[in-house]
Formats: structure tokens, sequence, C-alpha cells
């Protein structure tokens, strides 16, 4: 995995650092019985701690490598940043239409970006920080946490007893075993945003979320980017038209993807790297290498067994509803047990795990409507079920699709690429999911999360009253076109 790239210690990464893993810390000593132990300061692990705090129960957070966990160091936080730089990046590049002469003196200057991107990062890392949680009267513990026994876990020599505990260890990249490619070098998430120059070509492996986010970054940044997915379609876990868009989206302003292949083995040749493919396709040139090809559950290093605490290398461990482990006084939450691994979905969960875990089982993990994005430009963002899931579930649905390029807003904005579809309750006014791509498809999904929220929700989105002009107006659009259409169909059978 490349390393070489990464920067000298500048000052953004120093305080980052210094915040969410201090050099100078003094583990509790303490024989208490903690009423909590949560293991993991991500996103889920702080949430739950707060929580926990709120309810006056004694607390230890336990954390081996970074509060933030993998979305202030390596994710969210990061990427979001980026994104921003490569958007308005991207928008230079269609200045002209705008009616805006730039010249093309205009250049990317990539090393700034980055810092930028650190910049940002140490103005989020002092809410992450060690500190500050410790300033809530929770006691922290620096170090891998792994356990003794059912309610005891280990930490740096020291043992500590807990009530209940809550494993929120996260993820880490999934990683491919290619023949050359170790020898090649490559970059993944959690080395891309230590890059200081940008790469002329570059491929990024996977066509999830994180590899097409990232893929597009780099395109309106400057790359040559080269997708490559053995998967048929971009993103997909997502809606099957709102992919094919994406895809022509991407290849319209330059990318080359390669959908339904393989990688035979790379080869480094000079400062070069040779990807050969299982297609006809010639081998690819390029200059770094991005592997996103998914997750993998932090799951070693826990001596689980040791606590009856049952899991799955791949699927991560094991609870039920009320996300309970095999041991009935753990809890597992976020990444590390989810299909969701989103930020705000761990947060969820691990509020959740707080409260079954001191107050008794009462909150259900499948009672969640759970919305996503992915922030490429347009956004993809999906709620609750798709057609498939509604299916199984013996739900008859009706659907309703509003394209963006009947929506006033995104006409003046010249963002029309994209749609609504809401999938309601045939006979109801439940609407039981949707898909919004658009260019600001994430805003827009929470309001659709407001409204999926009361059982009556299509009604509640056609009075919704919106300023104008605003994209969001297609919600109720879509709401109101339904209720007109049954209207009709109802008039029609009188
Ligand atoms: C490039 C990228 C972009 C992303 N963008 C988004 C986005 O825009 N929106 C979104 O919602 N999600 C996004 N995500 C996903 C998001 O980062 C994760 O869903 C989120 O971080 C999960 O939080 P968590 O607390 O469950 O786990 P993590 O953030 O992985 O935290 C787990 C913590 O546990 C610690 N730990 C592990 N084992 C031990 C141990 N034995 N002892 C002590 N500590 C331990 C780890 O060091 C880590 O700090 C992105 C991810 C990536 C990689």
């Amino acid at each position: 995995m490349t390393q070489s790239n990464i920067p000298s210690q500048n000052e953004y990464n120093q305080k980052i650092r210094e915040d969410i893993f201090p050099s100078k810390w003094n583990n509790p000593t303490t024989e208490k019985t903690y009423d909590l132990l949560i293991i993991g300061a991500g996103p889920g692990g702080m949430t739950a701690a707060t929580v926990a705090r709120s309810l006056n129960a004694s607390v230890a957070l336990v954390e081996k490598e970074h509060f933030g966990g993998e979305c202030l160091s390596y994710g969210c936080i990061p990427s979001k940043a980026l994104l921003r730089s490569s958007r308005l990046a991207g928008e230079m590049q269609h200045a002209k239409e705008l009616g805006l002469e730039i010249g093309s003196e205009w250049k990317v200057n990539f090393s700034e970006v980055m810092q930028r991107v650190h910049r940002l990062q140490s103005v989020i890392s002092p809410h992450d920080s060690a500190q500050h949680f410790k300033e809530l009267g929770i006691d922290i513990f620096l170090g891998e946490g792994h356990f003794i026994g059912s309610n005891k876990l280990e930490v740096r020599g020291q043992a500590i007893s807990f009530k209940k505990a809550i494993i929120i260890t996260g993820t880490h990249p999934l990683l491919l075993n290619l023949p050359g490619l170790d020898e090649a070098d490559y970059l993944t998430n959690q080395s891309i945003f230590n890059l200081t120059s940008l790469p002329p070509r570059l491929s990024v492996i996977g066509g999830g979320p994180i590899g097409c986010e990232l893929a597009q970054a780099f395109l309106q940044l400057g790359s040559h980017v080269t997708l490559i997915t053995h998967a048929e379609h971009l993103l997909p876990r997502d809606d099957r038209m709102a992919s094919e868009r994406l895809r022509n989206v991407f290849t319209d302003s330059g990318m080359k993807i390669f959908t339904n292949t393989q990688i035979q083995r790379v080869e480094k040749r000079g400062s070069e790297k040779i990807v050969y493919l299982d297609s006809n396709a010639e081998p690819l040139v390029v200059d770094e290498m991005l592997v996103a090809i998914g997750r993998k559950p932090t799951v070693e290093g826990l001596d689980l067994a040791k606590a009856g605490v049952t899991y799955d290398q791949q699927k991560g461990i094991s609870t039920n509803n009320f996300l309970q482990t095999s041991n009935p006084d753990i809890y597992a939450a976020g990444d590390v047990t989810s299909l969701y691994k989103f930020t705000h979905i761990s947060k969820e969960l691990s509020k959740m795990a707080v409260i079954n875990a001191l107050n008794g089982n009462k909150e259900k993990s499948s009672s969640l409507i759970i919305p996503w994005c992915t922030f490429t430009e347009p956004e993809i963002a999906h709620i609750g079920l798709n057609e498939q899931e509604a299916k199984e579930q013996r739900i008859s649905l009706e659907t309703v699709m509003i394209e963006m390029a009947t929506v006033d807003r995104a006409i003046l904005d010249e963002e029309t690429v994209g749609f609504v579809k809401l999938l309601v309750k045939e006979d109801s006014d439940e609407i039981v999911g949707g898909t919004i791509m658009a260019a600001h498809a994430a805003d827009l999904i929470s309001e659709l999360s407001v409204a999926m929220n009361s059982e009556k929700g299509l009604i509640a989105l056609s009075k919704a009253i919106h300023p104008f002009p605003v994209q969001a107006q297609v919600l109720r659009t879509a709401a109101e076109t339904l209720i007109k259409k049954r209207q009709t169909l109802h008039l029609a059978y009188k």
C-alpha cells in the first residue's frame, strides 16, 4: 500500500493528531466496574458515550488509533472537503456556458487543495478530541482493547470491568489480492488524502460510493481517470436508472469505465503501473491506483471468543434486532455490524444500543427508515425500500417519477440530469421508499425522510409550500401527480 506520498507532518496534521490521539495521555487507573464500556471512538462510539453520559451512566470509552474514526481521518470529512474543490473545478470547465470568460489561465493547485482538506479536518478535530470527551465526564482509555472475559476488557495491560459494553469498532478497507499489486503500490481511502501532487493518470478500482465520488473528484481536478469494477453497474445498491445516468455523466466528461471487468495482474514499470484487464482492452498505463472495493469489519484483535461474541469475518458482529450480541451484556453498533455503513446510521444505531443496554431492550433496529447519499454530481440519494425489497415484503406499490428537467430551478441552474422516484404503498398515503438523482439530492431526501416518518407522508408532501424557485419543489409535484392520477382513475371508474 502506498505510503511514499504521505506529506511531512504539516501543522494541521500535527494538530489533528494531538486532538484525536494525544501523545501524552494517562489512562484512568480505576478498579470500578463501569455501567457502560464502549470500544471504538468513531462517530458511533462518540455518540454512544455522549448519550450514555446524559443518562448518568459511568462510561469508559476505548480508542486504539484515532478519535473521530474513519469519518474524520479518512472518510466523510476529507472526501467532502476535496469534493468542494473538485466541484468548483468542474464548474469552471462550464463557466463559458454560463457567460463567464475566465480564459485558459486558471489551474488546479493540488497541493493547496489538499492543504485545505487538512486545514478543515483540523477545524473539526477539536469537537472529536479525546480531551473534549474527557471533559464530558467520560473515562478515556487510549490503546487497543481486547476481551479477557465476558465482562472484562484489557487495554495496555489494564483490565477494565463493565456491566454492559458496546462494540463500535467500524471497518477498514477491503484489500485486493492480485498478482503484482503489492509490488506496484496502490492507494486506499487511508492514503489518498495524503497525496501532494495530482496523479496525471489514476485508475480507480471499485464502482461503489467511495470509488464513484473519488473518481469524479480526481477527473474534475484534472486526472485522466479509468474506473474498473467487476460489477455490472456503478453503485450496485442504488436505483438502476440512476446508476446508468451517472455512467453517462462520467463518460461524457471523459472518464473511461470498465464494468463486468476483472483485473488479471498489475506490473510496475519504472514509476508507471501497467494494469492488465480480463477484457480484450489494451493494458492501462497509470501513475496511481486507488483500491476502493469495499469495507471489512474490524473484528480481529478483539478476542471476541473470550467474551462469547459470535461474528463473521465478512459480515461483522452478529446481533439481534435490539443490537445485542450472543453475549447478552454486549451490544454492537455501527459499521462493524450494519449493512448500512454510513456515519448517520452508525450514530443512530449506537444511540439505540445505549438505550437498550442501559434501559432494557426496547428499540428495534428494523424500525429505522434509512436514507443515504452518494455525493457525486449529480448526487444520488435513496431512502427506505427499493422495488425488489417491497416485492419481497409483498407490498404492492404505486410509483411516480418526475424528471428534474421539468423543475424550474433545475433548469435555471442547468442541473437537469436526474429524477425523483417515489414508491407509495398502493391505495394508501404511506411512502415506503424513494430515489432522488439531483444536484442537491442529499438535501431533498431529508424532506422525504420527514414525510416518511408520518403514515400520511404523501399528503404531507403534497401540502408543503416551498419558496419559489427551489429544486425541492419536485417532491410536492411528485406527490400531487400521484394524487391527481388516483383521482382521475377514480373518476374514470365511477
Ligand atoms: C472515503 C469515505 C467516504 C465516506 N463518506 C461518507 C459520507 O459522506 N457520509 C456517510 O454517512 N458516511 C461516509 N463514509 C462512511 C463513514 O466513514 C462510516 O460509516 C463511519 O465512520 C462509521 O462509524 P463507526 O463509528 O461505526 O466506525 P469507524 O468510524 O470505523 O470507527 C471505529 C473506531 O474504532 C476503533 N477501534 C477499532 N478496533 C478497536 C479496538 N480493538 N480497540 C479500540 N478501538 C478500536 C478504530 O480505531 C476507529 O476509530 C465514508 C467512508 C469512506 C471510507
